[in-house]
């Protein structure tokens, strides 16, 4: 129930609305019941003259109807009854709108929860660092956006049910009471008991939810790997290694899916008899011990059956809620991991890019490996500047600090002579434009894979991009043009088209500097030469930085940095700046 709780505070609105709808609901029907009751003693009177020795209606039905008369005169309507019977029409109409209200209102909240819960796991892995989010499954997100938010939204269902349910069955308790007390304690004691005995199936429950959580993560975190790098599995006939790993875990979920079944099959077996024992048990004792009449008889089944009838539900929606309560605190582990890791965006100042950036004595490390060492470089405005050396040697971590996604440990970063701490850093990532060595495309259009869902990027803005980056050519010979769709990660296009897309991409929104990571080292020698030229020409224009050991790229740069050994040495062209000489320990 503390998930319930915890909901019933975010939503508070929400759960008072259901929560009321459902007592006023329960109100009604027992208001409606009340009027019903004393007219059908009264006609069981009439027709067994079974009521009491001399004729009079039972304690209990007097009282009923006393309630219901004093509630009638303070409207001034006489309860006679046709009265009767309408007023257990309309609460009984009353009920089920009342009902309805709160379904409604309990469907709505699911949904807000799962929104809510959903758009704050993405704005928060958004807002995180990218040290954090580059240490993230995929997987594991993807799971908690789709799976962990609907059932973690779910749980609010089965709470509500059981608080609405707790509510019924107290107002029952209430009218039972006024029938016998003797028979609404014995029911309400039955309820504990029952409560107490099938606890464990509870706690099974629970431990099989927290069970699926686990291996659905597993499942979905192992699928997405898998499916991200299936050419090379199938090329090497390496699929089947993959797909034991999934088989495995999927019958480790399919275990854990039975054990809930069985958990759950076992309560609804073992509810039943032992209610039905009681039921009956309490019967005995009221017809031989008691001397209850048979009005009361059949007003006391039908109480303290729907009394146990709820308590057996209650205990039903608390299993439902253990299952899928786990959903809910994994999800909220990953919203509150990834707010901890939240970028810090100090900085305020408006970025200028009109003269240069610079590394002043920048010292990096993951965590304990350092990977640079008192660097310093500069890149000039407009300027066509290649970043070389061996793989693994940091230029990537070089580019990455320029764009604010890594900070130094030690060491500063200049944007024309301002500290990036103190730069608004996405503004300053907005003059960025970017093209990965990995170039994924989106599984959808050309135009969308340049805008990126920008509505304001219009469609000459994305034929002028694919133009600078000559890709204009290829994309008017598809069959649909821009609005061609590119396959999974662009598949139905050539590397180099894709290359050429990507580039179009990091242009269209007019970048003061544009990035290549690598961009051009997956393609031949002739694509590549055409996208160097594509590049030359846009040279003065925009400031240039080329991650890359290709010559052709290195023959067009104004300046050439070779990182190495966590140093950055000056390898062509001349710089106001000294190369840097750190040596890694
Ligand atoms: P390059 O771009 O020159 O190939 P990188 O800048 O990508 O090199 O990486 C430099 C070194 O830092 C490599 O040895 C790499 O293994 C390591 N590295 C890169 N990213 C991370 C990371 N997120 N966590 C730990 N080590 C990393």
């Amino acid at each position: 129930m503390k998930l319930f709780f915890t909901l019933a505070r975010k939503y508070p609105w929400q759960t008072i609305l259901t929560l009321t709808a459902i007592l006023f609901s329960g109100i009604s029907e027992g208001f409606g019941i009340s009027a019903l009751l004393p007219i059908l003693n009264t006609i069981f009177n009439q027709n067994t003259q079974a009521s009491g020795a001399d004729g009079r209606a039972p304690e209990w039905s007097t009282r009923l109807d006393q309630i219901v008369q004093q509630a009638l005169s303070v409207v001034g309507i006489q309860p006679t009854m046709a009265v009767l019977l309408g007023l257990f029409i309309g609460c009984i109409v009353l009920k089920c709108i009342l009902v309805y209200l709160a379904n409604k209102q309990i469907g709505f909240t699911v949904v807000l929860i799962a929104t809510d819960m959903r758009l704050t796991l993405l704005k928060c892995l958004f807002g995180s660092s990218w040290e954090y989010f580059i240490r993230q499954p995929i997987g594991h997100l993807t799971n908690g956006v789709a799976t962990e938010a609907h059932r973690a939204s779910t749980a609010f269902n089965f709470g509500a049910k059981l608080a609405s349910m707790a509510i019924e069955a107290s107002i029952y308790s209430a009218l039972a009471f006024v029938i016998s007390w003797k028979a609404t304690v014995m029911s309400l004691g039955a309820g504990v008991f029952i409560l107490v005995v099938l606890r464990r199936l509870v706690k099974k429950n629970r431990r099989a939810g927290a069970k699926q959580t686990e291996h659905t993560q597993s499942l979905i975190a192992q699928m997405t790997d898998i499916l991200t790098s299936i050419k090379p599995l199938k090329a090497m006939a390496r699929e089947r290694q993959s797909d034991a790993v999934l088989t495995d875990t999927t019958r480790r979920l399919n275990r854990a899916l039975q054990k809930q079944v069985l958990s759950k099959a076992a309560l609804g077996s073992l509810q039943e008899p032992i209610l039905t024992v009681f039921l009956v048990l309490l019967l005995y004792v009221a017809l031989v011990y008691w001397n209850q009449s048979l009005t009361a008889m059949i007003a006391m089944v039908f109480f303290i059956g729907k009394i146990l009838k709820q308590i057996e539900k209650i205990q039903k929606e608390y299993v439902n809620l253990a299952e899928y309560e786990s959903a809910y605190w994994s999800l909220v582990e990953k919203i509150d991991k990834a707010r901890e890791a939240r970028e810090v965006l100090a900085g305020d100042r408006h970025p200028s890019f009109n003269r240069a950036i610079r590394m002043d004595s920048v010292s990096f490390s993951y965590d304990t490996r350092e990977v640079l060492k008192d660097v310093s470089l500069e890149i000039p405005a407009g300027s066509f500047v290649t970043l070389i050396g061996p793989s693994g040697s940091g230029k990537t971590t070089v580019a990455d600090l320029l764009i604010g996604l890594l900070r130094p440990q030690k060491g500063d970063i200049w944007l024309d002579g301002v500290p990036l701490v103190q730069i608004d850093i996405r503004r300053w990532r907005a003059m960025i434009g970017y093209v990965p060595q990995e170039n994924l495309l989106m599984h959808d259009t050309i135009l969308k894979n340049i805008t990126l869902g920008d509505e304001a990027i219009g469609e000459i803005e994305v034929e002028k991009a694919l133009r600078a980056a000559g890709a204009w050519d290829f994309v008017q010979d598809t069959a649909r043009g821009i609005h061609t769709i590119v396959g999974e990660r662009g598949s139905v296009l050539s590397g180099g088209q894709r290359q050429r897309i990507a580039i179009a991409r990091a242009l269209v929104t007019h970048p003061h500097l544009l990035i290549l990571d690598e961009a051009t080292t997956a393609l031949d020698p002739k694509t590549e030469g055409e996208i160097c030229a594509t590049l030359a020409s846009l040279k003065g224009g925009i400031t240039i930085l080329a991650i890359s050991h290709q010559s052709a790229l290195l023959e067009n740069a104004d300046l050439a940095y070779r990182v190495q050994g966590g140093t950055v040495q000056l390898a062509k062209g001349s710089s106001r700046m000294p190369a840097s000489c750190g040596v890694i320990a």
